[in-house]
């Protein structure tokens, strides 16, 4: 019988994963996988710090190391997050702030701040290494026509690939899920992320730093060379007003933005900016295809969970279509997909309901709402049972996971 043919349309981080952890399980599913990619993957380099950075949970950090890369991300670059404060009035007032500690759950760090050029770069290089995954670069999808026993996948270029399955990390904006007709509820939040690197008076404190504004959450992630990753999220027409200043008086407008919690900002570097909208397509399959990462999903950026989503749906994936074909099934098969579609949706509709309710919560003036919000917060700080469950949540150690994201013995934690 021949080995299935599994095709990834997307070389993002959720992609390669994928391909990663499908490669790792060639001895007990034996299949040829092949991914596409129109865009020449962005190669790390040590001399700067990629712009794009995920805080990425234990659960993700788990998935990496399945996918036999988190040791050379590790040893590349990587900054831990001990701690995790969050406030909305000032950092320093008696009620109002919420602050996290990992030593409070007995963990070594509450996460990772990882660049997406290193994440891409070690998944690329690991790949290589493997028989039977084979990388396409500068190669787009442009049609899909799948038949009961195929699929067929027609590239920009005219040429025609044929697989049992198709994998859609094709990212938001997915090509496949529009081909396909799998719809999907698409809500623009009018807002915008302004990210950049910025050297600050006084150390991060391997602190992760979010502050909620009417305006938007604006987070301080701590980098590996002392400065501060920034996420800003903002009205799109202040994102374009504030991306249109100098440096000194971007430095100061943030400055006050984060409550100067660092000090003044002392130096900044090259800035970009990310429309944002919440999407969450309504099917994440049918018959020879299915979504994962940001093609099925896409949840603001506030808390930071994009990606770590999108590792799970790589990993749950790979554990579904493994065990799939051990047991001789189809790996295209509607009923396996759903397997998937059942594990996953809950939790990623959960998390981006839970987004959108904390974006709105936080974003609503009204002299009642922010003295109650206040004493809300104080509420959950001074409740350590609450913060410690919040705190493995945000690992994402808690309900039922892929055995990729489980904790497995040795020294791997301690990164
Ligand atoms: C400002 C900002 C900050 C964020 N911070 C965090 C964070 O701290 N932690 C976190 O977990 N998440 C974060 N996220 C979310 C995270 O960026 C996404 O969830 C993640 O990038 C999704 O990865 P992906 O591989 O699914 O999609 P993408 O990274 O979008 O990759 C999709 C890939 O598909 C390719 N592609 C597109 N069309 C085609 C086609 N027709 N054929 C073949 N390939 C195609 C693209 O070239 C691309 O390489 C953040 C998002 C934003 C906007």
């Amino acid at each position: 019988m021949r080995a299935p043919r599994i095709l990834i349309a997307g070389g993002g981080p959720v992609g390669l994963a994928l391909a990663a952890l499908l490669s790792q399980s060639r001895e007990s599913a034996p299949w040829d996988v092949r991914l596409i990619e129109p865009q020449a993957v962005p190669q790390w380099s040590d001399a700067d710090v990629d712009l794009r950075v995920y805080a990425l949970s234990r659960a993700s950090q788990r998935i990496l190391s399945a996918a036999g890369v988190w040791d050379a991300i590790a040893a590349k670059r990587v900054s831990p997050y001990r701690r995790m404060v969050v406030w909305e009035g000032h950092h320093d007032a008696r009620i109002g702030t919420l602050r996290f500690d990992s030593a409070e759950v007995g963990e070594p760090d509450l996460g990772h701040i990882v660049e997406d050029r290193l994440i891409r770069t070690v998944l690329v290089d690991g790949l290589a290494a493997h028989d039977g995954v084979s990388l396409d670069l500068g190669v787009e999808l442009a049609g899909v026509g799948a038949t009961p026993d195929r699929v067929e996948v027609a590239t920009a270029d005219g040429d025609a690939i044929e697989a049992d399955l198709l994998i859609a990390a094709d990212g938001s904006a997915s090509t496949v899920r529009a081909l396909v007709d799998l719809p999907a509820v698409d809500v623009a939040y009018e807002q915008a992320a302004i990210v950049t690197h910025i050297a600050t008076e006084q150390p991060h404190a391997m602190t992760a730093w979010q502050r909620f504004l009417p305006s938007g959450p604006i987070a301080l992630l701590p980098l590996a060379d002392g400065r501060s990753s920034v996420v800003w999220s903002t009205s799109s027409a202040s994102a374009e007003s504030f991306s249109a200043l100098d440096d000194r008086a971007f430095a100061a407008a943030l400055a006050d933005a984060t409550d100067h919690v660092l000090g003044d900002v002392v130096d900044v570097g090259p800035r970009a900016s990310f429309p944002l909208r919440a999407l969450h397509a309504r099917r994440y399959c049918a018959p020879r295809v299915v979504l994962v990462g940001d093609a099925a999903h896409t949840i603001h950026p506030l808390a930071g969970q994009g990606m770590n989503l999108g590792l799970l749906d790589a990993a749950v994936l790979a554990e579904v279509l493994e065990a799939a074909v051990a047991a001789g099934e189809d790996p295209g098969d509607l009923r396996v997909l759903r397997r998937y579609e059942r594990r996953q949706k809950g939790r990623n509709l959960k998390t981006l309901l839970a987004m959108d309710a904390l974006h709105r919560l936080f974003s609503r003036a009204g002299p009642l709402l922010a003295p109650l919000r206040a004493t809300g917060m104080s509420l959950v700080d001074a409740n350590s049972f609450t913060k410690r469950r919040l705190m493995r949540e945000a690992l994402g150690v808690t309900g039922e996971l892929p055995i990729a994201a489980r904790a497995r013995p040795g020294p791997i934690e301690l990164n």
